[in-house]
């Protein structure tokens, strides 16, 4: 039979009474004197009621814990908040397109990027944005569990664009709706400078193999068939000198654009006097004027003070212009150099022009844009007649992009083109004529 066991509480009251009856007891008895009774009844009720306050104690403990708790609990979901918010932040500000989808390839979420790039709108399927089956099928797998792939891909248009797709599963978090992401990042100026890194070494093997193959034919000749003719020697001789100049020029011109590559970031800080300049490239390229019967004028604008600049690069960029504008103008013709303070709204500060003007044929409007490409002639076998590398504009390009300056070129056909380089003037107070730097 079960033992009924009395409760704490309800033994204590009865165990209280008969206690305090004690000293009562005792007092009356004069066993003890009056206040040492009531010390002992004290004593007594303080015993029965204290297992009544740790009970009491142990319950707002406990409810101070819970509480402490819900605190700590709240905090950690509002920095999760925090977090998530900072994550779409960030997600929306990304470069690269970016879209969620859940298991039935619904967008869940789509970026910025995304959006204008691609059209994808959140509730829409993957199918309507992209219809790439790659893409898809990558999806699928991604859904199904297997392994991230990557997909190139082409989004069609006036500029093609080229992307690499990289298709993420992503299996966190039984609650979330998101199954697979897919990231498109932009390849395109990758694309672009790889073909142009082809395009240049083709181009420069072509360019060194013609002079190389004159020279190995005309040695092979001389070394055969014309051992003993003197007139055919001296005339063979004759081209292989120019054909060897011209591939040391292509490589002292290859050169060059390398090293100003190489120093683009940093611009000069150097004060360049404009009138020895100026001279110097017109002095540099009188021999070639006088073959030709040209006159090289130079005209200056009074009290200009001096460009911040490189003076070996700004030289050869004027001997480049003056070079150009001596083979591509009229025979006999007129080359004109101008330098004047540029008066162009727009520039951060003040600037100088400096403008080679020829009387030549001039150039058609669709070559203008490329004409400081590498190797881009609109007449190769001209320039190449002419000793041209068809490097000369694009170190021009170069150089004026380091002195952080504008290249600008007009022509008219029929009557002659005007380069002109606008160059940030220095602050320095004129430099007085003939002064160098
Ligand atoms: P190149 O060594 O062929 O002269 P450049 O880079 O200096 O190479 O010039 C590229 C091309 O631009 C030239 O081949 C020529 O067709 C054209 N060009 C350059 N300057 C002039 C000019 N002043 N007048 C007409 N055409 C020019």
């Amino acid at each position: 039979m079960k033992s009924e066991r009395p409760t704490p509480r309800a033994v204590s009251l009865p165990v209280a009474a008969a206690a305090l009856a004690l000293p009562a007891v005792l007092w009356h008895g004069g066993a003890t004197t009056g206040a040492a009774a009531a010390i002992m009844a004290v004593a007594i009720v303080a015993l029965v009621l204290a297992p009544r306050r740790a009970l009491a104690d142990a319950a707002v403990r406990r409810a101070m814990g819970i509480a402490q708790a819900e605190r700590q609990a709240a905090a950690r979901i509002r920095a999760a908040e925090d977090e998530t918010r900072a994550a779409a932040v960030v997600l929306e500000a990304l470069p690269d397109a970016i879209v969620e989808l859940d298991a039935e390839r619904r967008i869940v979420r789509a970026n910025r990027a995304a959006r204008e790039l691609l059209g994808a709108v959140p509730g829409t399927t993957l199918l309507s944005a992209i219809r790439d089956p790659d893409i898809l099928a990558g999806v699928d797998d991604a859904l199904a569990g297997r392994d991230t792939v990557n997909v190139p891909f082409v989004l069609p248009g006036p500029v093609e664009r080229h992307f690499d797709a990289i298709v993420l599963r992503l299996d966190i978090g039984a609650g979330l709706r998101s199954r697979a992401a897919v990231l498109f990042r932009d390849v395109t100026a990758l694309r672009r400078a790889d073909r142009v890194r082809a395009d240049f070494v083709a181009n420069v093997s072509h360019e060194l193999r013609t002079p190389l193959t004159a020279v190995a034919g005309f040695v092979e000749t001389l070394l055969g068939p014309a051992r003993d003719d003197e007139p055919a020697r001296l005339r063979f001789l004759a081209i292989m000198d120019a054909e060897a100049k011209r591939m040391t020029r292509l490589v002292a011109d290859l050169l060059s654009l390398s090293r100003i590559e190489a120093t683009e970031h940093t611009a000069p800080t150097d004060a360049v006097a404009l009138e020895p300049l100026i001279g110097r490239a017109a002095d540099s390229l009188g021999a070639a004027a006088k073959a030709k019967g040209s006159k090289v004028t130079v005209t200056l604008e009074p009290g200009l003070p001096p460009v911040v600049g490189d003076a070996d690069q700004l030289q050869q960029v004027l001997q480049n212009l003056v070079d150009n504008a001596i083979k591509y103008g009229r025979s006999p013709g007129e080359v004109r150099i101008q330098a004047r303070r540029a008066d162009r709204p727009g520039l951060p500060g003040p600037a100088i022009d400096i403008a080679v003007a020829d009387d030549g044929e001039g150039i058609a409007r669709p070559h203008l844009v490329r004409l400081t490409e590498r190797f881009y002639r609109i007449d190769a076998g001209r320039s190449r007649r002419l000793g041209g590398t068809g490097l000369g504009l694009a170190i021009v390009k170069h150089i004026v992009k380091r002195h952080r300056g504008q290249l600008t070129i007009e022509s008219e056909q029929g009557k002659g083109s005007v380069f002109t380089v606008t160059l940030p003037a220095a602050a320095a107070a004129p430099v007085p004529p003939g002064a160098s730097q």
